[in-house]
């Protein structure tokens, strides 16, 4: 009988990925409402350490499956030696975090198990009478959320969003097991090479890693103010630059700015829309944010039904003075 809630504990940079963190904080939940153990599937080479820290983050059991075909992640490989892991596991849930990643490894992985997924998932929970996983996931443009039940096949599979959940706590006083699991892989058979990374440039802190993000919107205008107003206060901050859709469709700002729905999920701990209307859409991507401010000079903008904090005024008032009274603080 499957048993067992399973993580895809991914490894970025020779570490324990902070979104693999995140799930193991799911699983751990999921784990305990079902009375059973949290397993982390560690896929890699050399990640006899990574495993270790999955358990320091909350898993009962790790199991690795090492290879140096794995040292990368490849569609294929990955999938190959995910199969393995979970066929002779047997998982009773299987959980995989949206990085990049996972957002390509889940899909391929569950036609590979016949099983069903819940995908692009913001919460997940065991209902108590049928001690199914139930899988939220927003639908209809993020005007509505569905609740998705795998009924009888095995694993229940979910993808689940970044920053939707917090990371499990690390405790260096668990202890648990490392098990290896035995996975081959034919690296002649591998349709991809992977033959060079670049790192994007960036600079300052990363809207998804910023505590505070300071965003713009359609009220903006234009994309001066971005540069001008919003980016020298997220500066003196140091937070990061965020923005609605339209601002990104105006081509004020690029895509990577964007905040939402079909842009980037953040969980800061301030989050500071500017200009913003608050659709339903802007919000799935700001709304796990400690406190919302909202500045808007229109009192029925639907965002102060989200914001903690409510600014009614001209965004082009209230930043400058607001940029100035942060940096006499800040002195
Ligand atoms: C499938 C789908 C996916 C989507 N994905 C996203 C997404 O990922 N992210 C996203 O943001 N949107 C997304 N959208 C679009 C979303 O529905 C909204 O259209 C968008 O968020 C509106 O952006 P906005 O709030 O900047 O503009 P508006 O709704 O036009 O709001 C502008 C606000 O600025 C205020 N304002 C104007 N001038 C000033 C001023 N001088 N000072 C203060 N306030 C002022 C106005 O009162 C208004 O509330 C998506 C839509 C769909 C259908």
């Amino acid at each position: 009988m499957a048993q067992g809630v399973m993580v895809f504990a991914e490894v970025a940079g020779g570490e324990l990925s902070a979104i693999a963190k995140e799930m193991l904080g799911v699983g751990r939940r999921l784990a305990d409402a079902l009375g059973e153990p949290l397993q982390a599937a560690v896929v890699g080479s050399g990640v006899g350490d990574v495993a270790q820290e999955a358990i320091y983050h909350g898993a009962d059991v790790a199991y690795t499956a090492e290879n140096d075909a794995l040292a990368q992640y490849q569609t294929m490989s990955y999938t190959d030696a995910m199969e393995t892991v979970v066929k002779q596991v047997e998982p009773n849930v299987l959980v995989v975090g949206m990085s990049d990643n996972g957002r390509d490894l889940g899909p391929r992985l569950a036609f590979r198990l016949n099983t069903g997924l819940a995908s692009d998932c913001v919460s997940l929970s065991i209902n108590a009478e049928s001690k199914l996983m139930e899988a939220i996931r927003p639908v209809s443009g993020g005007n509505a959320m569905a609740t998705v039940v795998i009924e009888d096949a095995r694993p229940q599979m979910a993808t689940v969003r970044g920053k939707t959940a917090e990371p499990a706590a690390r405790d260096d006083a668990r202890s648990g097991s490392v098990e290896a699991i035995a996975v081959e892989i034919d690296a002649a058979s591998l349709t991809t090479t992977i033959v060079e990374r670049v790192k994007a440039e960036s600079e300052g802190v990363r809207l998804e890693d910023a505590e505070i993000v300071i965003s713009g919107g359609r009220g903006f205008k234009g994309p001066d103010d971005f540069y001008g107003i919003l980016e020298p206060c997220a500066k003196t901050m140091n937070g990061a630059v965020g923005a609605s859709r339209a601002a990104v469709d105006e081509g004020w700002v690029p895509t990577q700015m964007q905040v939402g729905l079909t842009g980037k999920i953040v969980s800061p701990k301030l989050y500071i829309a500017c200009a913003i209307s608050g659709a339903a859409q802007h919000m799935a991507g700001c709304g796990y944010s400690k406190t919302i401010v909202a500045v808007n000079r229109d009192p029925d903008a639907p965002i102060y039904q989200r914001a903690n904090i409510g600014v009614v005024g001209d965004y082009t008032k209230v930043l400058p003075a607001f940029h100035q009274k942060v940096a006499e603080l800040l002195q």
